[in-house]
């Protein structure tokens, strides 16, 4: 119900269908992720051999799931989508692992969710292509091994430390998704607009982008939300005065913040004096997940320099004072 949340909602996978970008050369800003992919996947190809297996880790709605299919589509081969939750015994990895043909990609979402179980099932795999599985129970027990086709394996995470050591170095590619530029968002919601037969003034396009939260997934939700409001409430054609009024009335502000982030930073300015403080007793005074906080929430405002991660908690800093008119406490010591 969040309208700048980073997850995706059902319904809109259907329609980023039509967005997606299918090939390095659409995939919009990244552009150390875009030189690497774009010497490994060639060199990949020319050999005749399965891509390394790829981690690729960042917030929410940068691109993970879209740069997975890209790298398949580029490779030329088919994608096996799943996730770490939804993997709940050996043998459902084993199952996904043993319908992959050669070079295939197997996605794994969510990967720092697999449990233990799973996870010793996936490094001989990852290492030697080999399955390594128990079935049946008790003195009817036996081990069965297989080998499998060459694959890749790409795993997306939101934190790499989340990742257990052994299975981090299992891949040979690591890339991690960085928040987007207002120029990189800005090509990312004219690209859409014309895929979708929106017309988007690049003043327009640049006011989305700025709120927009460095996330390519909310900037494609909020043009949809402003072309509606253009339709509406105008001639149908965002220029930046429409996209500005219908912005602030769906309560995004200047900064792309919205009422999640106005409550954490203003519970640390008036419940904690500012911080430090820790994450649970952030999560409490909010009522919020403290995954939420840590994946969803604070990434953001800490880049963009709102609060920090300090050893002893977090801290607001001084623009988050600024931003809400309110007078600092005189600081320690002085
Ligand atoms: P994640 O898996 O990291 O949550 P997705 O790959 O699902 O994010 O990306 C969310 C949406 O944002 C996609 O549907 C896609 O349309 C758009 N998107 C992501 N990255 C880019 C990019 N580099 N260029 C253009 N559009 C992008």
């Amino acid at each position: 119900d969040r309208l700048i949340s980073a997850e995706h909602s059902d319904g809109e996978e259907r329609q980023d269908h039509a967005i997606r970008p299918t090939l390095l050369n659409e995939y919009v800003g990244q552009p150390s992720v875009r030189e690497q992919m774009e010497i490994f996947i060639p060199a990949a190809r020319r050999r005749s051999e399965a891509l390394d297996h790829t981690l690729i880790f960042g917030p929410p709605g940068l691109g993970k799931t879209t740069l997975a299919n890209i790298i398949a589509n580029e490779m030329g081969v088919a994608i096996k989508t799943t996730s770490g939750p939804v993997l709940e015994k050996a043998g459902d990895l084993a199952a996904m692992l043993t319908n992959l043909e050669q070079g295939d990609v197997l996605f794994i979402d969510e990967i720092h969710r697999l449990n233990a179980a799973v996870e010793e099932v996936l490094y001989p795999a990852m290492e030697d292509y080999q399955l390594d599985i128990m079935i049946g129970e008790g003195p009817a027990a036996r081990s069965i091994k297989l080998d499998l086709p060459p694959f890749t394996l790409v795993g997306a995470t939101t934190r790499a430390g989340l990742l257990t050591a052994p299975l981090r170095d299992r891949f040979g590619i690591v890339q991690r998704l960085e928040f987007y530029d207002t120029t990189d968002l800005t090509r990312i919601i004219q690209r859409s607009a014309t895929l979708m037969d929106v017309n988007v003034e690049s003043g327009g396009a640049l006011e989305i982008a700025r709120r927009s939260r460095g996330t390519p997934r909310i900037a494609n939700r909020l043009l949809r939300r402003v072309r509606d409001y253009a339709e509406v409430k105008s001639d149908g054609v965002i220029t930046e005065s429409v996209a500005d009024r219908a912005l602030n009335m769906l309560k995004v502000d200047q900064q792309g913040f919205d009422h999640m982030d106005r409550r954490l930073l203003l519970a640390m300015i008036e419940k904690f004096d500012g911080g430090p403080v820790g994450v649970e007793s952030l999560s409490a005074a909010i009522s919020e997940e403290r995954g939420t906080i840590e994946d969803v929430l604070e990434p953001f405002l800490i880049q963009q320099g709102y609060m920090v991660r300090t050893p002893r908690g977090r801290m607001v800093t001084s623009h988050a004072y600024l931003h809400f008119g309110v007078t600092p406490p005189a600081s320690e010591g002085g």
